[in-house]
């Protein structure tokens, strides 16, 4: 594989792109909005930066992973030569099914069609090709030039082949792949998201407070973080939406979402995105603050 598309230059398109180009491989990095290709390079070029800072990369593979990523607005022209497209787009069902119809049509007969969706089915999203056994799930984690997993998923149909392509290339990114089947939430949600929601519900019913119930998890639990944190940096938005796919998918009533998150999604209180959820962000600020809401 030389040539690799990103569709979606946000948080995880931007961090995808930096990590493929950094690896030598050429990168068309495709947005529909001009402005967040212009703000994916400024923030590949600070994560450079801080890598170089750190001396875990070396000025020359910092300016190569630069040269080796080109934006585009038109997919059909950025993915016309791709032998790998990997689909970070917003996480919305009726969006991919559209782009991966186009991708379909636009994309090398030949090429792999990844998409890198939290919670969305890859069977379904397959389906809306006329190549499924060439659909896949890459999930990577965020911030992806740190982290080491890559949550691959197979699609009822996916190819073995396909499979082991992507563990492959995977592996060429200094990345752990784990390969899992397509069920509501995969691995990696199915098992943190009710582990979030059971937090939000214990500060709900008053059991305890939120340093309380992040610091059981952080020191009982060796977590990095308390899930009422992680919930704020991944954002409640983000955490609802997935527990509901969680709940419909499974039919089950351990996954309904707690009133207290559908509250606070409601009123737009979202964590960091919205710099306030269990906690208060200031800009510049690195303290971690327990939102007067909870106090
Ligand atoms: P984001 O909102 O930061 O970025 C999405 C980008 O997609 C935006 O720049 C938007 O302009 C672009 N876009 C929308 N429609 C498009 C189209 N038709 N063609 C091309 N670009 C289009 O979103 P994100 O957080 O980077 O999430 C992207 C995907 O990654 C989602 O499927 C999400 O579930 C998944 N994901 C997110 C995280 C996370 O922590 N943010 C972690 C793992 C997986």
């Amino acid at each position: 594989m030389q040539q690799i598309a990103v569709i979606g230059a946000g948080t995880m398109g931007n961090g995808i792109a930096h990590v493929f180009a950094q690896h030598q491989y050429q990168v068309n990095l495709i947005d529909v909005a001009a402005p967040a290709l212009e703000k994916a390079l400024t923030t590949i070029r600070q994560n450079l930066e801080r890598q170089l800072a750190k001396g875990t990369i070396t000025e020359e593979i910092k300016t190569h992973t630069l040269e080796h990523i080109r934006t585009f607005t038109s997919l059909a022209e950025g993915v016309k030569d791709a032998s790998l497209v990997v689909e970070a787009a917003t996480e919305n069902i009726t969006l991919k099914l559209k782009i991966f119809a186009e991708l379909d049509q636009y994309a090398p007969a030949d090429a792999i069609l990844a998409t890198n969706t939290s919670s969305i089915s890859i069977t379904r999203i397959a389906a809306a090709t006329k190549r499924p056994e060439k659909v896949i799930g890459m999930h990577f984690m965020n911030p992806v030039p740190v982290m080491k997993l890559v949550e691959i998923i197979n699609g009822y149909a996916t190819a073995k082949e396909v499979t082991s392509a992507i563990v492959t290339l995977s592996e060429k990114l200094e990345k752990v792949p784990c390969v899992v089947n397509d069920y509501p939430g995969f691995i990696a949600n199915r098992i943190l998201m009710p582990m979030i929601n059971e937090a939000i519900c214990s500060l709900y019913e008053g059991v305890a407070g939120v340093n309380e119930i992040d610091t059981v998890m952080k020191l009982g639990m060796a977590h990095p973080m308390g899930p009422l944190q992680l919930a704020d940096f991944i954002g409640l938005d983000v955490c609802l939406s997935i527990l509901q796919v969680l709940h419909d998918g499974f039919g089950n009533p351990k996954y309904a979402p707690c009133p207290l998150l559908v509250n606070m999604v409601t009123a737009g209180y979202l964590g960091v995105k919205s710099g306030e959820g269990f906690y208060k962000y200031t800009k510049g600020s690195k303290e971690l603050v327990v939102s007067e809401r909870f106090k």
